[in-house]
């Protein structure tokens, strides 16, 4: 029997309107010979939306969860795949933006959870606030319209919903756009961001597939003891010590692993391939 037996051939209901079927279904059926489906009346934004005018439904892994509940509440299948995005400052370097991507694969038949990420630089996320049509059209060329597209709005913090303008890819309707909200909200600046939705996105699609073949590798990691898959990293423990002085640092010294079925736990020491911390990282050599 092959290990993705329980995998092989099924359906698996993908909770977006965003096109992400785009580079998702490829893979899970080159994979696994999985056919993806979209429901045509699924509401994902109800969820939340990246224009804030839908607050997230939990954090990033909840907000998935929900989806794919919700997709699978509406369809009547049993395997549902849910991705969602975020974009902030890289946990380690502060000043550079990023993108992570989360992608979900829900199995109600066999009761799993298999998780899939991807933490990316490569993002497009930018904004800014512009005084003319002209300094909108430099916007544009920045961050690469008309293959990303925008979202025009008089100002994020005193928007109301329905004076959100989304998914302009085209320059005439970026112009026309921008001259009417100057014009109306007799104010000097209107408010440019890149639309993250992901078929206004290519950048972002990319990062979306990452995370799917990470999603994959994590579906082909099976538990030592009981072969279940998704055998997955719970926690890091730091403590790697010091080569001069063997103070525990920082650093990883250990990563645990565990069975979501039957909660055998393996500890791989050494995760970066070396048994002690440069004194760089020690408070006590370094401090
Ligand atoms: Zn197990
Ligand atoms: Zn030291």
């Amino acid at each position: 029997m092959s290990q993705h037996s329980w995998l092989i051939n099924r359906t698996a209901v993908l909770a977006t309107k965003h096109q992400k079927e785009q580079v998702i279904a490829p893979l899970f059926a080159r994979e696994f010979g999985v056919k993806v489906i979209v429901p045509a009346n699924f509401n994902s934004d109800r969820f939340g939306t990246f224009t804030r005018d839908i607050p997230r439904a939990g954090n990033q892994l909840e907000a998935a969860r929900h989806k794919a509940e919700a997709v699978l509440k509406l369809t009547g299948e049993t395997l549902a795949i849910a991705s969602e995005g975020a974009f902030y400052p890289h946990p380690s370097f502060p000043f550079i933006g990023c993108d992570r991507e989360l992608i979900l694969l829900l199995d109600r038949a066999n009761n799993l959870e298999i998780v899939g990420e991807e933490l990316s630089i490569k993002s497009n996320y930018n904004h800014r606030y512009i005084k003319s049509s002209a300094e909108a059209l430099v916007f544009a060329q920045e961050v690469g319209f008309p293959e990303h597209g925008l979202v025009v709005m008089s100002d994020p913090y005193t928007q109301k919903q329905e004076e959100i303008f989304k998914g302009i890819n085209q320059t005439e309707t970026l112009i026309q756009i921008v001259n009417y909200l100057l014009q109306k909200k007799s104010q000097d600046t209107v408010y440019l961001e890149t639309d993250m939705r992901a078929m206004f996105d290519p950048t972002r699609m990319q990062v979306i597939a990452q995370a799917t073949l990470n999603l994959i590798q994590k579906i082909g990691q099976l538990c030592p003891q009981c072969s279940c898959p998704g055998f997955d990293l719970i926690e890091r423990k730091q403590g790697l010590i010091c080569c001069w002085c063997h103070t525990p640092t920082n650093l990883t010294l250990a990563e645990i692993y565990q069975c979501q079925k039957c909660q055998f736990q393996e500890t791989k020491m050494y995760p970066q391939g070396k048994k002690f911390a440069e004194p760089g990282n020690c408070s006590y050599c370094n401090p």
